[in-house]
């Protein structure tokens, strides 16, 4: 298929990224989320697409979650944070009637709202598209990678935390990276310390290091630490700009 023919999808996107992680919980679409800020901040047209079917949380995280998406000829319009369109979002949170309902699918129906994602959404142009993935290596997971392969995938990004290193998880994530051939672009160390939020110096509460060693033993890139932050964490739940509301906090840096 000459992809210029494929006016409803990824013809325009220059780059996409998956998001991994290992398990729940590591902090997969909060870096999902501030890649995306950051390279906002930058001047890129950035998309996310959240395929976390059973736990979609960017649209919280970005305070777009009462939106709905609708149809245009060339197929879903993705829901944009602000005017400018400099960041869109397609997930399956916009098509749920309530945003709390659970989403109990067997796998085959998954997976054709997952080539529909991959497919029918009109990003129009993009420099990044990430894609905010399921925790662990489902059918999802799968599904995902294939779809993708059909048009254009970068390689994936692998979340982990100090303690998580340590499982098995991350691991056996990178495993499904070198079985279905996706490049790994880095590993992110996220919750490596903790940022006081009274004189903003980072503690180390668990293990430190853990994800470079990782990234060296896989010879892949470590892109980095982000610790563990209140004010992070804070505007993750109110769904503020983190980048625009508290510029000078520590973990700023990190993700900048
Ligand atoms: P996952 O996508 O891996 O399940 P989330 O991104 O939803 O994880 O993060 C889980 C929780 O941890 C969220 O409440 C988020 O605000 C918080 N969190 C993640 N990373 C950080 C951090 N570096 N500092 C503070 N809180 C964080």
């Amino acid at each position: 298929m000459d992809l210029d023919d494929d006016k409803g999808s990824l013809a325009q996107v220059n780059h996409v990224i998956l998001v991994l992680s290992g398990k729940g919980g590591v902090g997969k679409s909060t870096m999902t989320t501030e890649i995306a800020l950051a390279l906002r901040h930058t001047g890129k047209k950035v998309g996310i697409l959240d395929v976390d079917l059973c736990g979609p949380s960017i649209p919280r995280m970005l305070s777009v979650d009462m939106q709905e998406v609708h149809q245009c000829d060339a197929g879903w319009v993705p829901v944009y944070t602000d005017p400018s369109k400099s960041l869109a979002i397609m997930s399956i949170g916009f098509l749920l009637e309530n945003p709390d309902d659970a989403v109990v699918w067997r796998g085959p129906k998954k997976n054709a709202l997952i080539g529909q994602f991959v497919s029918d959404v009109a990003w129009g142009e993009l420099d990044y598209l990430l894609v905010d993935t399921p925790p662990g290596t489902s059918d999802e997971h799968l599904s995902i990678v294939e779809n993708l392969r059909k048009h254009k995938l970068d390689g994936a990004i692998i979340v982990t935390t100090p303690q998580a290193v340590s499982t098995g998880d991350v691991r056996r994530e990178i495993t499904f990276c070198k079985k279905t051939g996706v490049r790994i672009l880095g590993i992110v160390e996220n919750m490596s310390g903790f940022v006081c939020p009274y004189c903003s110096e980072c503690s180390n509460v668990f293990s430190k290091g853990g994800g470079e060693e990782l990234a060296k033993l896989t010879g892949s890139p470590f892109l980095g630490c982000v610790p563990l932050d209140p004010q992070l964490s804070t505007s993750i739940e109110e769904g503020k700009d983190f980048i625009k509301a508290f510029p000078e906090s520590a973990t700023f840096s990190a993700i900048n």
